[in-house]
């Protein structure tokens, strides 16, 4: 059985793009969709272009967000973006810890944290992306990963806003790959996610969207999104194709 929970399909263009693409891809996904419906799409370009998709944006349940967020209010920290600012571009989410940044930008799980922090104070809504890489999880150490990546972020459970939150689960073996979780190992994790959300903040738990995020494409998304805990996708590669991020929105409905 699905859930109640209201679903979120994000697309991260991570450094893709270029302003043609902006004019032609945001104006076909918001024609695509239909007013009212289930599901908020949320369009998470490189920073250099958010600007550009806030102008375009004329849609109910289309929204803006980042791929990255200082930890930081303001000050001297040459090539950051402020939580604030973003927010002043009409930015409502922002991406935080994908494991491209963990792996690439060495952000530990504490500057993660921290980052997502930063975005509940300036009235974003940050999606924390935690996952396990092929060698974690074929030492079966899966979940002492994701506990670990999840214990970070627990006091944020406390904030006035922690309502706010946008989990997503994205192994890193399923990033940029083609191979996706299966709906059921998804599910396997999406559900210890729940269990640990419920002992931690048993008023939170059901509400909070949990994300799967690795390799979602048209012709898996409905079976992923079928599942009782997952409640929507974090799409990289196809969020750069209308057609296919057009259908990924329609099966989250
Ligand atoms: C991502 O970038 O978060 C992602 C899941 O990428 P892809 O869909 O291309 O695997």
């Amino acid at each position: 059985m699905t859930s109640s929970r209201p679903r979120i399909v994000a697309g991260n263009w991570k450094m893709h793009g270029s302003r043609e693409l902006v004019r032609a891809l945001v104006p076909a996904v918001q024609q695509a969709l239909p007013a009212t419906g289930h599901c908020q799409v949320v369009f998470c370009p490189p920073a250099v272009y958010l600007g550009e998709v806030s102008g375009l944006l004329n849609h109910p349940r289309c929204a803006l967000g980042a791929q990255d967020v200082s930890a930081q209010s303001s000050g001297a920290y040459t090539g950051e973006l402020a939580a604030a600012m973003l927010k002043e571009l009409a930015c409502q989410f922002s991406i935080v810890g994908h494991s491209e940044r963990r792996r690439y930008h060495g952000e530990s799980s504490e500057l993660v944290a921290a980052k997502a922090a930063a975005a509940l104070a300036a009235g974003l809504r940050p999606i924390i992306c935690i996952g396990e890489t092929l060698a974690e999880r074929e030492s079966e150490r899966t979940w002492a990963v994701l506990e670990q990546q999840l214990t970070a972020i627990a006091g944020l459970l406390q904030h006035e806003r922690a309502s706010e939150l946008v989990l997503a689960y994205e192994p890193v073996w399923a990033i940029g790959t083609g191979r996706t979780a299966t709906p059921e190992q998804a599910q396997a994790v999406h559900g210890q996610v729940r269990a640990w959300l419920k002992q931690q903040a048993p008023g939170l738990a059901g509400q909070l969207p949990i994300l799967y995020g690795g390799s979602v494409k048209a012709d898996n998304a409905a079976a992923l999104m079928a599942q009782p805990d997952v409640d929507g996708a974090l799409v990289g590669g196809a969020s750069l194709q209308a057609d296919e991020f057009i259908a990924i929105c329609r099966s989250a409905e």
